[in-house]
């Protein structure tokens, strides 16, 4: 039951997500915000699709959602929180449920912080991690919505995951990510390391994306910080970090 997930960039430094369920080749785009691009994507890949899924309701997600489903006729999953401001759905889900892909399935985990009604999507054989604006690569989503409590208990219900999952988030911000980790917690050496990596990659023009789940609980400050008084401070203080 091995899910591909092959990132898409989008707009600036968005990432949507073609996910393919590898035993049946049934496939979902996750946050189809650039409908061109997004139907570029899934042609290149085969020119199947059979559902939609959204993380939450920010234009640089959902944009081109109505193009996309009228183009491949198929349906539209997100959040019942956020039905009222989501594109229409066709299929409303909370906590716990289950989304079937072929022989894979995704399983819903609320996930408010950046955004009330955000969820994230974990699945397949191999731990593919579908987190939008939650939990970035070193980073985390800024608290437009949510509370400093309601991202620490987001956090921590990613970070209960199996260690070898792979992170698929919304954003290339990796690089000021690392930035702001190393100004964070400067003795952490996997993180110098890391930084190292990171500056590699992007010098290369690669992703950083996907990262894996044991790396962000060694190096991510956001999900180590102990308590929700230090996730705080820390999210005020990187969104004001140049
Ligand atoms: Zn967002
Ligand atoms: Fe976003």
């Amino acid at each position: 039951m091995t899910l591909s997930a092959h990132a898409v960039p989008l707009l600036s430094d968005n990432y949507a997500w073609l996910l393919r369920d590898e035993a049946t080749g049934t496939t979902a785009f996750v946050d189809p915000a650039d409908a061109d691009a997004c139907i570029a994507a899934i042609d290149a890949a085969g020119g199947r699709l059979d559902m939609i899924l959204l993380t939450h309701h920010h234009g640089d997600h959902v944009a081109g959602t109505d193009a996309v489903r009228a183009r491949y006729g198929c349906p539209v999953i997100g959040a019942a929180a956020d039905a009222r401001r989501l594109p229409r759905l066709d299929r409303t889900v909370v906590e716990g449920d289950t989304v079937a892909l072929g022989e894979s399935s995704l399983r819903v985990i609320d996930t408010p912080g950046h955004t009330v009604g955000h969820i994230a999507f974990f699945g397949g054989g191999n731990h593919v991690l579908i987190c939008g604006d939650t939990l970035f690569s070193l980073g985390c989503g800024r608290l437009l919505e949510g509370t400093p409590a309601d991202m620490y208990a987001s956090l921590h219900k990613l970070a209960a995951l199996p260690g070898d999952t792979l992170v698929c988030c919304g954003h290339e911000y990796t690089q000021s990510n690392v930035r702001f980790a190393v100004h964070a917690d400067p003795g952490n050496a996997a993180l110098q390391a890391r930084a190292a990596d990171v500056e590699r990659l992007r010098r290369a023009g690669q992703p950083t994306i996907p990262s894996r789940l044991s790396d962000e609980m060694a190096e991510n400050p956001f999900v180590r910080a102990p308590d929700v008084a230090t996730l705080a401070r820390l999210r005020a203080e990187k969104d004001g970090f140049r």
